[in-house]
């Protein structure tokens, strides 16, 4: 049997969780609803401690996205490239800024060197990020893969502003949650 598609989805509860009229004009509580997405992904045991959402030229969410490997079987389904590809479908473009309006990706937790990828080709202009890949690498047993030594600068290269540390030691506290968990490492 030869499959033709994939179905990804967020889990049920992001309905309740997001308010997709209120505005986020602060980087401060973007990146607060990226980690409370992350913390409740691992209340509700629906896949690993990782959350974004993504914000559009009007300050509201266009999508968000929280980890589902384990959940929907699929290596590639992390927070940053869920939260990528859903606003990616809704808006119905490959790039999300190719018009000139700004997006910003808030993340709870570094992109590892797949999001790292996915986040220079989305078409976003800003990437808000809480904790440090040394965070997640100390505190869980997540690889982030091999990433390029300047990749801060890449980023940059490419137009998009990088903003780190923000509520680190709270998105610290979600992996450290995760961790009593004893969840898996993907
Ligand atoms: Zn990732």
């Amino acid at each position: 049997m030869l499959y033709a598609q994939v179905h990804l989805t967020l889990p049920a509860w992001v309905h309740d969780a997001v308010d997709t009229s209120a505005t986020y004009p602060d980087d401060d509580a973007r990146i607060a609803l990226a980690i409370e997405l992350s913390r409740r992904n691992v209340e509700a045991a629906s896949g690993g401690p990782f959350g974004a959402a993504l914000f559009g030229p009007d300050d509201r969410i266009v999508s968000v996205g929280v980890n589902r490997v384990m959940p929907t079987s699929c290596s590639v389904a992390h927070a940053e490239t869920m939260a990528f590809m859903l606003a990616q479908q809704r808006l119905q473009t490959p790039r999300l800024n190719a018009l000139g309006a700004p997006y910003t990706l808030a993340t709870s937790s570094q992109p590892c060197c797949q999001c790292f990828g996915a986040s220079v080709w989305a078409g976003i202009d800003r990437l808000l990020i809480g904790a440090r890949a040394e965070d997640v690498e100390a505190l869980t047993e997540f690889d982030e893969g091999p990433l390029p030594a300047d990749w801060p600068q890449e980023l940059e290269r490419r137009g998009i502003e990088l903003v780190r540390d923000l509520r680190r030691d709270e998105a610290r506290a979600v992996l450290q949650a995760y961790a009593a968990t004893g969840g898996a490492r993907y």
